[in-house]
């Protein structure tokens, strides 16, 4: 139904053309020794590894765009916090200066104070004097002087409002504080994870470099497999002249064409050209040989081509007949036009029961209905 080999190497950048074309041989013209059989077997496992390789790349590729999507968002929640942590400052900066306004304030009345004692009591009293002038702040002044009473009720209301709102605004600067202190601590956590992430990302990177560079290598092994495999089916035996006569379809009794030769396709993402012609049949239906040759081989896949068979009608004529259910002639075997070699089926690659059925002439893959109609 299509050839992924093909089409895996297409995407290989060495060699595009030669490689092409040994890819178009490799279907056909495996088995004829056992060497390219080998090679074949070889092509197959480094195709396989190929693919795990890209699928690996893709994978840390997906989870590296995950760790972005990740750090985007702890940015955005990084620069939420450092709005409150701003707006903390501001606040802590508003308070300062209420602090400072209330100080002198403070000082004031405390200076005022002061020259109110010193008039009520002045030489009788000279120790009052000498505690207030020695007392480090109001406070304790009034705490340690037998005075205290007598200080008006208004001075003493006055300095216990003001004491009050100092440690009123205290607090309250203790308390943005320690809102800020937090807001940084979870900041300082938000950036760790962001390292983290960024350490991850580093690492799937450099596995990606690491994979890359080995997948480079499978493609030059591939692209020499396959040269390989075209050089020994080049230096392989002719397959004598060409039976003769004219070619017959393939499925009798059904004409309809689902795919047709050379037609673009984009099959689960992956693009191809179709390498020959599908015929849609229910499973079981007979397959017949377009001519009379020789079983050139009998492949049992599971992918791809699924069980197929190569008839060999002399002098570079081939013809191909892919996905069946069963194969009715085995290699070597010698086969005549319009025989049944095989049955319907879905094998390998495939959407539904159909025949693939392809023509080489020359070698080389043609389109099958410049030598076979309906009839
Ligand atoms: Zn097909």
């Amino acid at each position: 139904m299509r050839n992924k080999k093909r089409a895996v190497l297409r995407a290989l950048s060495l060699c595009l053309a030669l490689v092409l074309v040994a890819a178009c041989a490799l279907a056909a013209f495996p088995a004829s020794a056992a060497t390219v059989s080998d090679w074949q077997e070889k092509y197959d496992e480094l195709e396989e590894k190929n693919k795990q390789l890209q699928q690996q790349i893709d994978a840390n590729k997906n989870n590296a765009n995950k760790q972005k999507e990740y750090i985007a968002d702890l940015n955005e929640q990084i620069n939420v916090l450092q709005q409150k942590v701003d707006l903390c400052a501001k606040q802590l900066s508003e308070l300062d200066t209420q602090l400072a306004q209330m100080n002198a304030e403070y000082d004031e009345k405390y200076e005022l104070f002061k020259q109110r004692v010193r008039a009520n009591y002045m030489a009788p009293k000279q120790s009052l004097l000498s505690i207030l002038l020695t007392s480090g702040s109001i406070s304790e002044f009034l705490s340690s002087s037998e005075y205290f009473l007598r200080i008006t009720k208004s001075d003493k209301e006055l300095i216990t409002s003001l004491t009050e709102q100092l440690t009123e605004i205290e607090q309250r600067k203790t308390e943005v504080e320690s809102t800020r202190d937090q807001l940084a601590s979870e900041q300082a956590s938000l950036n760790t994870k962001k390292t983290e992430s960024q350490n991850i990302i580093s690492q799937l990177n450099s596995s990606n470099s690491q994979l890359a560079s080995e997948k480079e290598q499978v493609a030059k092994e591939m692209a020499a497999a396959a040269n390989e495999i075209q050089r020994l089916i080049n230096e392989s035996q002719s397959s004598g002249s060409y039976v003769g006569g004219p070619l017959i379809w393939p499925l009798p009794g059904h004409s309809y064409i689902s795919s047709y030769y050379n037609e673009d396709r984009n099959i689960a993402g992956v693009q191809d050209v179709h390498t020959g012609i599908d015929i849609p049949a229910s499973t079981g239906t007979p397959i017949v040989a377009a001519n009379s040759g020789v079983v050139k081989y009998v492949r049992y896949n599971t992918t791809g081509y699924g069980y197929h068979l190569l008839i060999d009608h002399g002098d570079g004529y081939y013809t191909l007949y892919a996905h069946t259910s069963k194969i009715l002639v085995s290699a070597g075997q010698t086969v005549t036009k319009g025989q049944t070699i095989a049955l319907v089926g879905a094998t390998g690659r495939v959407t539904g029961p159909h025949l693939h059925f392809e023509v080489y002439v020359n070698k080389v893959r043609t389109n099958p209905l410049n030598y076979v109609k309906y009839s």
